[in-house]
């Protein structure tokens, strides 16, 4: 362990995204009294980001969506906010951290910079007319992009792409969606429940270009032209790419910290550097802290269940007593009305197959038939504590 430089320094949080809040959140339970700062290069605001691809189907506005606002989140957990705020680097021999306002000494630091869009390049002149969401500042330029009754084409029929698929085909838009499998949520979902929820968007309007990708964009009298590989050419007013998040890694691996897919943590949550802490969509989690049924590989896992089980852990070693995270299983609803899903998802590349273990429920089971994961479907999501049990952790 190196020394502590800054005993009495304050914690550092850099992130006010659900992360770096419940960070801070939690680690006030324990010590009012420890100052804490929260950098962050957004406003601060907080907001359920799982709300973003839901709010049109619920009548909500991007400003509807802050359920706290910055100052007030600051003044309840009494930490001292720096908004707008880009942290520029991390010095590890002298525990400091480099902002666009200064530098800081920290006594711990807390990493929790999320995650990215991934972002293809494309031919042609709109190629740099994507949009993607992942923060309500996205978000409100994604509906200032959007007309009504928009005709709008989805990149990705992943999770976030059938969300959005559902919440603006039941807005009175008009959907289109591109992803080079031939089902939706092909990676999380055994075929049936795929098929079944591609029928069920489908009857919302929802249409499909499976098996093929976006080729090309461009701008023709005004319209936006999309060119699909297949040779299928859409007119369309706004390309919203859903295809995937990268963790915010930059700032840790340039101040030598490990990663790989995301910051490699330990099961207490500490990268490889000292008294730095990571949590959150930008963090590949420790397979200790996954259970055996991870295929013992470390993992991102970008959702907020385990934000909530990671924070509260955190808060634990950082007031002290070193605490191990063990998640327990989280399983993720998805947000498509059109057909209620539940899903506890096997680690990516996990050895198994499908079984359908009544109408609506199926498990994923592994050769010595441990179940790893499942998918409930319908009223059967109703069943997800009684499912979780029999997931081997
Ligand atoms: C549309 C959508 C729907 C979703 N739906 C669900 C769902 O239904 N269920 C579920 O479990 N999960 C869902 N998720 C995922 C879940 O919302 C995320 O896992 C979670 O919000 C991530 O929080 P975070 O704090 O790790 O990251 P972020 O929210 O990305 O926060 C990162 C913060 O770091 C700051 N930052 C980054 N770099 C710097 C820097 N250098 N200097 C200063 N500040 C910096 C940013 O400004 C930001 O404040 C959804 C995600 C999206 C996009």
């Amino acid at each position: 362990m190196t020394t502590q430089l800054h005993p009495d320094g304050p914690v550092l949080i850099v992130g006010s995204g659900l992360a770096g809040w419940s960070a801070a959140r939690e680690f006030r339970k324990l010590d009012t009294t420890t100052p804490v700062t929260l950098i962050t290069s957004g406003n601060g605001d907080f907001y359920p980001k799982p709300a973003l691809s839901n709010a049109l189907a619920q009548g909500k506005s991007a400003e509807q969506l802050v359920t706290t606002p910055a100052e007030k989140m600051a003044a309840t957990l009494g930490v001292s906010l720096m908004p707008q705020t880009e942290v520029s680097g991390i010095d590890l021999p002298t525990q400091q951290i480099m902002t666009s306002k200064g530098s800081l000494a920290y006594r711990q630091l807390v990493l929790a910079t999320g995650a990215h869009p991934i972002r293809l390049s494309f031919a042609g002149d709109a190629a740099n007319e994507i949009v993607s969401v992942n923060s309500l500042d996205d978000y409100v330029v994604f509906r200032n992009r959007l007309p009504a009754q928009a005709r709008v084409l989805i990149m990705g029929a992943g999770l976030i792409g059938c969300e959005f698929a559902n919440d603006l085909a039941t807005s009175g838009n008009t959907v289109q969606v591109v992803d080079p499998n031939k089902l939706p949520l092909a990676l999380l979902l055994p075929p049936q429940a795929s098929a079944e929820l591609q029928a069920s968007l489908s009857e919302l309007g929802v249409q499909w270009h499976l098996g093929t990708s976006v080729a090309e964009l461009n701008r023709i009298d005004g319209e936006l032209s999309v060119e699909l590989a297949n040779g299928t050419t859409v007119a369309i007013d706004v390309v919203l790419s859903a295809i995937g998040l990268r963790a915010d890694i930059a700032l840790a691996k340039a101040a030598g910290i490990a990663t790989d897919r995301g910051i490699i943590v330990d099961a207490t949550l500490q990268t490889s550097a000292p008294h730095v802490y990571a949590l959150g969509d930008n963090t590949q989690y420790a397979s200790d802290s996954l259970g055996s049924g991870s295929g013992n590989t470390s993992r991102t896992l970008p959702y907020v269940m385990p934000i909530m089980n990671a924070a509260r852990a955190l808060a634990q070693t950082l007031n002290g007593t070193e605490t191990e995270v063990r998640f327990p299983v989280m399983p993720v609803t998805i947000k498509t009305p059109a057909l209620p899903l539940v899903v506890s998802a096997a680690a990516p590349g996990t050895a198994g197959t499908w079984q359908t273990l009544e109408p609506g429920i199926w498990h994923f089971v592994d050769a010595d038939a441990r179940v790893l994961g499942f998918v409930l479907r319908g009223a059967q999501t109703s069943r997800r504590a009684e499912q979780a049990k029999l997931v081997a952790l």
